[in-house]
């Protein structure tokens, strides 16, 4: 995407921040910012440092597994969409290994969406209205953004594993043609429901619709044209 800038490493592995990370910022925080409120601008704050360090979970998740099943990671970007993690290498050939590398993301989201409900359930949680409008929001926050990245469309988790499943008894173009044709099925859902006034989800649905596209377009040509 746009610039990116480094802000940091954990265990060595650099992490970016893209500008289009801003949008997200936005979104989750604007309206807190912009009320006035000393207390929602606090609350704004943990939002925003909640749902970004979620985002650095799934992203580490990521890396982490790949990291032990054979691929190296080379950083992890913050972007406007979440996050993205990128690799030093090709990824394993083996299905299992690139399935497992995959869903690690959502599976992350979906242990934090556990902890932040378990504390929910807490009495001293529960006698603080803000923190427990805080956890609660990171709960479901967490909830939604797993299951967004299963949706089987490319580049997200679900496509990704998906594509790996369907290569262990088709071939691979087939593999992507019926992930990328999913991926536009996904899009469109995406974008009806943007219609009702989110411009985030027409942006996503958006994009979702010319990675998918492209991903028909390429398993379409033929071999020695294909470049993706
Ligand atoms: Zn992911």
């Amino acid at each position: 995407m746009g610039a990116k800038f480094e802000i940091g490493r954990i265990a060595g592995l650099p992490i970016f921040i893209d500008v289009s990370f801003i949008v997200l910022v936005v979104l989750w925080g604007g309206q807190y910012f912009t009320s006035g409120s000393t207390v929602l601008m606090s609350m704004g704050f943990l939002l925003v440092v909640g749902l970004t360090a979620s985002i650095l979970i799934h992203e580490l998740a990521h890396a982490v597994t790949g990291h032990y099943l054979g691929v190296r990671p080379s950083h992890v970007e913050l972007n406007g969409f979440g996050g993205l993690c990128y690799w030093a290498g090709a990824m394993p050939s083996q299905a299992w290994r690139r399935i497992a590398i995959a869903l690690v993301g959502p599976l992350a989201n979906f242990a934090l969406y556990y902890v932040f409900e378990q504390l929910t359930e807490l009495s001293a949680v529960q006698s603080n209205r803000f923190v427990l409008q805080v956890t609660a929001y990171l709960a479901v926050a967490n909830w939604y953004f797993g299951l967004f990245n299963l949706f089987p469309a490319f580049p997200l988790d679900g496509g990704r594993a998906l594509e790996a499943l369907l290569g262990t008894v088709l071939s691979p173009t087939t593999a992507k043609l019926i992930v990328g044709v999913l991926g536009l099925i996904a899009a469109a859902y995406l974008a009806y429901l943007g219609l009702s006034g989110s411009i985030w989800l027409l942006v996503v649905a958006v994009m979702l619709g010319l990675a998918n596209y492209d991903a028909v377009q390429s398993a379409r040509r033929p071999p020695w044209q294909r470049w993706n």
